[in-house]
């Protein structure tokens, strides 16, 4: 066992965890108050038989190290420190693997070369024109620091030969993403960012991950802005300009400032609006809005693009909807950009804030603008552009409220264009089978398997009312085909045995079904083994009703072009599973 094992197998998360919240039993695990986010019911999970936690509220989750992470902001090796110290252990000297060694050594360079920017633009000559360019754009000295701005010499080698001679390797400086390197007789290295002003790009903790550069107004030449380049440690598309020092701000507020550049980023914190990042362009992605929903409920997008115009500006916001956000928007008005608006009117500026519209009632605002809505010519254009988007708000209250709103302006009947099958291309039969299918049906089956995961040993008879195809969610399903491929026989399985057969893929799958909160009541046997059985029915009921529909969808179209055989054919099977869901409907009042 190695010591990372070593430690691992000593530590219990419940007693660190107990060490910041009190926790609670709860059924079998312990609960608590969450302290990632603000909660007045504990949603916050902690298993002792799988040694993890979970949030459900805001999702945090995983094991001791990274609670300890997430709580106290240290990395791997100082978690390992305080942890051995803890249980006794005695380290020996740690190394992260090769890779762990590289990113640790590109991380040093970053710091380095930040130091050294950040040192030119507040105390060299070299700095004076990039320090009056921040004057003059309204940036005060305490935020160049807070920042950690920085300026990189107007030189092809200068910034490479300063890390060089600190003692890194022209093979480190280079996996950095700092310098490029020429090929050809002049062999060797060039600085990538040249007589530009710096932003380091830091992650969560506060390590330098990467570089924006900008030119300076008065020189020309290059791109605008360049990055570092995807590096171990850099990845574009997680970054979000100034989230370390915003962070705090964004979850004591509940709520995120997105802009687009890194200037209106600063000059919105400079005026005191703190709760902002800037997401360097329209196109939001994946990782940005997981950030941001890890950290809030609502996003307020001031960007200066015209967003109902902008196809990747409404993706974007599709993203952030889907992820269970609010999204409002904000109008600049005659402000070219959020910096501008905030440094010439900064009351203005807070009162927009305040009076930011939800977006989907921006999106019918400006398309009333823009169109001429008594005219058909007009309604057209309205119902085309909104329909689509509206249709796909992830919520039905919100989507109901909003196809209410544009049937108003389009002065129509709401039941005629609430249809949004149409706009999303699903074949779904009705509303109502719909919201069932989409989070309850889940919740139901991974309720069911969190069930059968309680006690010592896991039994083959469930397998005979449960196929792996009656359950809808594809990792319940994937989870129950490998459990039965375990648990051929009809006898018992010892549960330890078992988990430790299945694939190592379902890891935080079978956590998180440790973590599911079941009632104290069926951590009795018989109890559970009566829960189990209803649950386990309703699952194949629900399954047959799926199926149900999906034949009956499949007649409609045979019908439609007279495919008189295979109607009969599928009248068939319809008959024979409305049968079987008749007799275990049946079944089911005698269960229970
Ligand atoms: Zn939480």
């Amino acid at each position: 066992m190695d010591q990372v094992e070593e430690v691992k197998s000593k530590v219990d998360i419940v007693e660190v965890i107990s060490s910041y919240i009190p926790l609670k039993k709860a059924g079998r695990n312990m609960s608590g108050l969450c302290p990632f986010h603000a909660e007045k019911t504990p949603s916050f999970m902690v298993s002792a038989e799988r040694q993890v936690f979970k949030c459900f509220g805001c999702g945090e989750g995983g094991d001791v190290f990274t609670f300890l992470e997430k709580i106290e902001g240290w990395d791997f090796r100082e978690i390992l420190e305080e942890l051995a110290k803890r249980v006794g252990v005695k380290l020996k000297s740690y190394r992260g693997g090769d890779s762990g060694l590289q990113k640790e050594k590109i991380l040093a360079v970053n710091r380095v070369a930040a130091k050294f920017f950040s040192y030119l633009l507040l105390d060299h000559k070299l700095g004076g024109e990039v320090r009056k360019y921040l004057e003059r754009r309204g940036l005060k000295r305490a935020m160049w620091v807070k920042f950690g701005l920085g300026y990189a010499p107007n030189s092809w080698d200068r910034t490479f030969s300063v890390l060089n001679k600190k003692g890194f390797s022209p093979a480190d400086i280079a996996a950095s993403g700092l310098v490029v390197s020429r090929e050809g007789k002049d062999k060797g290295f060039y600085d990538r960012f040249r007589g530009r002003l710096m932003f380091p790009i830091f992650d969560a903790r506060g390590s330098v991950l990467g570089f924006s550069g900008r030119v300076l107004a008065s020189e020309g030449g290059g791109a605008k802005y360049i990055n570092s380049p995807e590096t171990l440690v850099f990845n574009k598309g997680s970054i979000l300009f100034g989230y370390f020092q915003s962070k705090d701000f964004i979850r004591e507020k509940n709520e995120t400032v997105l802009v687009e550049g890194e200037f209106d980023m600063l000059s919105l914190f400079a005026s005191g609006i703190k709760n902002v990042v800037a997401s360097k362009g329209t196109a939001l992605t994946d990782n940005q809005v997981k950030i941001i929903a890890r950290s809030c409920e609502s996003v307020v997008l001031c960007f200066d693009t015209d967003i109902a115009g902008d196809k990747a500006a409404r993706r974007g916001i599709e993203m952030l909807d889907a992820a269970g956000l609010i999204v409002k928007v904000v109008s600049l008005g005659k402000f070219k950009d959020p910096d501008e608006f905030v440094q010439r009117d900064p009351v203005g500026f807070k009162v927009a804030l305040k009076n930011a519209a939800n977006f989907y009632d921006f999106l019918i605002y400006s398309a009333k603008k823009r169109y001429d809505s008594s005219t058909v010519y007009g309604k057209k254009k309205i119902g085309q552009e909104l329909l689509p988007v509206v249709s796909k708000i992830s919520d039905e209250v919100v989507r109901a409220h909003y196809m209410g709103k544009i049937a108003g302006v389009l002065g129509v009947d709401p039941s005629l264009i609430d249809n949004s099958e149409k706009y999303n291309n699903e074949t779904v039969v009705n509303n109502s089978d719909r919201i069932d299918n989409a989070g309850r049906v889940e919740r139901l089956e991974k309720y069911f398997l969190a069930l059968y995961l309680v006690g010592d040993s896991l039994h083959h008879d469930f397998f005979k009312i449960l196929d792996k195809n009656n359950f809808e969610n594809s990792e319940c399903r994937a989870f129950w085909s490998a459990t039965h491929d375990i648990i051929k026989s009809p006898k018992a399985k010892f549960k330890r045995r078992v988990l430790e057969s299945l694939p190592k893929s379902f890891k935080t799958f079978i956590d998180d079904l440790y973590l599911l909160d079941i009632g104290a009541e069926f951590l009795d046997d018989e109890e559970r083994a009566g829960e189990m059985v209803r649950m386990a029915k309703r699952i194949r009921e629900l399954s047959l009703r799926r199926k149900l529909r999906e034949i009956s969808e499949l007649m409609r179209k045979a019908e439609q072009k007279e495919k008189s055989r295979e109607v009969v054919k599928l009248t068939k099977k319809f008959d024979e599973l409305s049968q079987a869901l008749k007799e275990g409907v049946q079944d089911d009042k005698k269960v229970t």
